[in-house]
């Protein structure tokens, strides 16, 4: 089902934690909310499940305005991060929950239920109590009991965060393949980009109860609409250089250094020579330029680190320690200055005070 967010608000007294957000999520789509903590995800993801009224503008499910309706007359459902499973029933028992409140006939509730088992992976464990079983497989029941009531939404409170770094990687693929076989829209609070960037359709990225952007996480990714945005996604995170427009929309040159950058782009008509810029480079868009003659940012290099097929270079220019992941089939050593070059289009270029792409 479709949701739909129109200038979302919520106020708790004078802290506005969600401010006027404007979001449409497409029937059948994994969305992640991520911003840095406090950035309003989970009060959206509560406003969503109904147990925060909005203070302004209107949620949508489908064509039907929600933002009145109980949380049990939504058709969601919810998983949170300490799973809230009932400790004295069994793993079938747990599951059958919800059936129960609503009155479904025993036999048609345990069908069901071990339906939901076979989907996410324990039937093997019906009989087990939550305190027999790993975080992964008390994740699942909890995953398999929001899916019972066949609700057309689901909402994830940061589902994985209680989870070691392996069970984590394995449950957030287990999640897409659950939510692709079940096709349900669903909405997945996080504050790890990783987790973001790997399982959704699209990225809703907040920061001070703020719309940042809403894209696909390549696209977020390659093409950020401001420098937060930027610099939140990524790891190790984009390098970010002071600089100054040249003498055309397409020459910047990089605060004091004699470096000059020539982009693949113009900047937008708007900008002048006045401007304070931020040039903005990933650590893997960098790359060594031997030729004398071509443009590049000048600087020691103070660690060289092998990670996987490639070197990271730690470059020290004008003071800042930058990061550039380059091809080990230009050897540089510890000491050594180098060059470095900047593939074609992965220059980003900011207003240094409002942040905002000028590319
Ligand atoms: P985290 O990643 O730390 O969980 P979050 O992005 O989920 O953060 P929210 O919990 O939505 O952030 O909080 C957004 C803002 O609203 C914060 O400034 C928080 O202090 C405030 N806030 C949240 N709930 C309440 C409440 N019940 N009363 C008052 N302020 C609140």
């Amino acid at each position: 089902m479709e949701v739909q967010l129109r200038d979302v608000t919520m106020q708790f007294n004078d802290i506005t934690a969600v401010d006027r957000l404007n979001v449409t999520i497409k029937d059948g789509e994994l969305v992640s909310m991520l911003g840095p903590s406090g950035c309003g995800k989970s009060t959206t993801l509560f406003m969503l499940a109904g147990l925060y009224r909005p203070t302004g503008g209107e949620i949508l499910f489908g064509d039907r305005l929600v933002n009145k309706i109980e949380p049990e007359h939504r058709e969601i459902g919810m998983v949170f991060q300490n799973y809230a499973l009932y400790p004295h029933l069994t793993v079938l028992k747990n599951i059958m929950f919800p059936l129960k409140m609503r009155k479904t006939p025993k036999k048609e509730a345990e069908e069901l239920a071990i339906q939901m088992a076979k989907l996410v992976q324990i039937d093997h464990l019906l009989d087990r109590k939550p305190g027999q079983l790993s975080g992964g497989q008390q994740q699942r029941v909890a995953i398999a009991r929001a899916l019972v009531k066949k609700p057309k939404i689901l909402l994830l409170d940061e589902p994985l965060s209680n989870l070691d770094a392996r069970l984590r990687l394995e449950m957030r693929e287990e999640i897409r393949r659950i939510q692709q076989e079940v096709k349900i829209t669903t909405i997945f609070v996080t504050h790890d980009q990783e987790e973001a960037m790997s399982i959704s359709d699209k990225i809703l990225l907040m920061k001070d109860g703020k719309f940042q952007q809403y894209s696909p996480p390549q696209e977020m990714y390659d093409h950020p609409e401001n420098e937060f945005v930027a610099g939140f996604l990524g790891s190790p995170p984009i390098n970010l250089f002071s600089c100054s427009m040249k003498y055309n929309l397409k020459d910047v040159s990089i605060s004091g250094t004699d470096d000059v950058i020539t982009l693949s782009s113009a900047l937008k008509e708007s900008v002048s020579t006045n401007d304070q810029l931020t040039l903005g480079v990933r650590p893997e868009d960098f790359y060594i330029e031997r030729d004398e003659n071509k443009p590049g940012i000048c600087g020691k290099t103070i660690m060289v680190e092998r990670i996987g097929r490639d070197n990271m270079l730690n470059v020290e220019v004008q003071n800042k320690t930058i990061r550039a992941i380059v091809s080990p089939d230009c050897p540089v050593g510890r000491g050594d200055i180098v060059k470095l070059g900047i593939l074609p289009g992965r220059a980003h270029l900011f207003d240094a005070q409002t942040g905002e792409n000028l590319l």
